[in-house]
C-alpha cells in the first residue's frame, strides 16, 4: 500500500530517470478527485492511445472528451519520448478492472486472466497514454519504448515497487487490446533491468550529514541482517526493514501505528539503534509530507 506521490515528487522522479518531461497547462489540479477516491496506489497502467499527433493527443488526455471527462491519464508518452503530464491525481483511464489483477499486482505475483470488471483502477494505477494507432501497424520508436521502460521504472523505484506492478490496460480490464506492438513481458524486462542496475536518483534534499546517517545505517542492515549484536530477532528486523524501505522513499506517513509500536517495543533494549532510528524518523517526519 502507498500513498500517491505529490506532483513535485512524480516531476522529480520522472527527471531523475532522465526522461524529458512537459508541464501541462494546470496538470498539477487536474483530476477527477471529486469524484472518486485516489490511492492507494499499487501500480503502473500503460496504454495506447489510437490517436496520432502529440499537440492534439495530449489537449485530449488532459481534457478528455464528452463522453469521458479528463484527464484520461497522468503522462502521455509521444512517438519522440518526451513525457507530457496532464493530470495529478485520479484520471479516467483505468476504468474497471479484475480484482484478481489486482490482488496480483500487489502481491507482485504472475498475472491472472482479466476475466471480471469489478473494481475501480482509476484509484489504484498510474496511467501512461502512448501515442500510437494501436492498429498492429503503427510503428513503437525506440525512443518511445524506452521513454515507457523510463517512466514506469521511476513510479516502482519511489514506491519501492518491482516491474511487476507495471501492467497493460488488456491485462487489467476484458476487452481491451492496449497496448498492442510490443509485450507487457518484454517492458516488464526492461524495467526490471533498469531497476536492477541503474542507481537510485540522487536524495539531493537530504542534508550530507543525513546522507551520511542513511548510509551507515544502510551498512548496518546490510552486516547485520537478522540479528542486531545478537539481540534483534527475525521479526523485529522483518519489520525494522520494512520501515527502512519507507524511509528510503521518504514516506514515513505510510508506517502504521501498529509497526511503529512494534518498532518501539523491539528496539526498548537497543538504546543506541533506537536513538539512530529515533533520529532518522524525527528528521523525515519534521521534513514534513514526501514531495
Ligand atoms: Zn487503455
Amino acid at each position: 500500500m502507498a500513498s500517491p506521490m505529490s506532483a513535485d515528487r512524480l516531476l522529480k522522479a520522472l527527471r531523475a530517470e532522465g526522461l524529458a518531461v512537459v508541464e501541462v497547462d494546470e496538470w498539477r489540479t487536474n483530476n477527477r478527485n471529486a469524484h472518486g477516491p485516489w490511492g492507494p496506489v499499487h501500480g503502473v497502467m500503460i496504454h495506447h492511445t489510437v490517436t496520432s499527433g502529440t499537440a492534439d493527443t495530449v489537449s485530449l488526455c488532459y481534457h478528455g472528451h464528452s463522453s469521458l471527462p479528463g484527464p484520461l491519464c497522468h503522462g502521455v508518452i509521444d512517438k519522440a519520448g518526451t513525457v507530457h503530464l496532464v493530470g495529478n491525481g485520479r484520471a479516467n483511464h483505468a476504468g474497471l478492472g479484475d480484482d484478481d489483477v489486482l490482488r496480483a499486482v500487489i502481491d507482485e505475483r504472475d498475472l491472472p486472466p482479466d476475466n471480471e470488471a469489478n473494481t475501480d483502477g482509476n484509484r489504484a494505477f498510474y496511467g501512461f497514454e502512448c501515442i500510437n494507432l494501436g492498429n498492429g501497424n503503427d510503428p513503437w520508436p525506440a525512443a518511445q519504448l524506452e521513454a515507457i521502460e523510463k517512466a514506469a521504472a521511476a513510479i516502482c523505484r519511489v514506491h519501492g515497487w518491482s516491474r511487476r506492478s507495471v501492467i497493460g490496460h488488456r491485462e487489467w480490464q476484458p476487452g481491451k487490446v492496449d497496448p498492442r506492438g510490443f509485450t507487457m513481458t518484454s517492458m516488464r524486462a526492461r524495467i526490471g533491468d533498469r531497476l536492477g542496475t541503474t542507481p537510485p536518483p540522487e536524495e539531493d534534499d537530504m542534508t550530507p550529514e543525513q546522507a551520511r546517517q542513511l548510509k551507515e545505517l544502510h551498512e548496518q542492515r546490510r552486516v547485520a541482517p537478522w540479528t542486531y549484536k545478537g539481540e534483534l530477532n527475525r521479526d523485529a528486523w522483518a519489520i525494522l526493514n520494512s520501515a527502512w524501505s519507507k524511509l528510503d522513499a521518504m514516506h514515513p506517513a505510510e508506517l502504521t501505528d501498529a509497526q511503529i509500536t512494534a518498532i518501539a517495543d523491539r528496539l526498548a533494549e537497543h538504546p543506541t539503534l533506537a536513538a539512530k532510528i529515533a533520529e532518522q524518523v524525527a528528521e523525515r517526519l519534521a521534513a514534513g509530507p514526501a514531495e
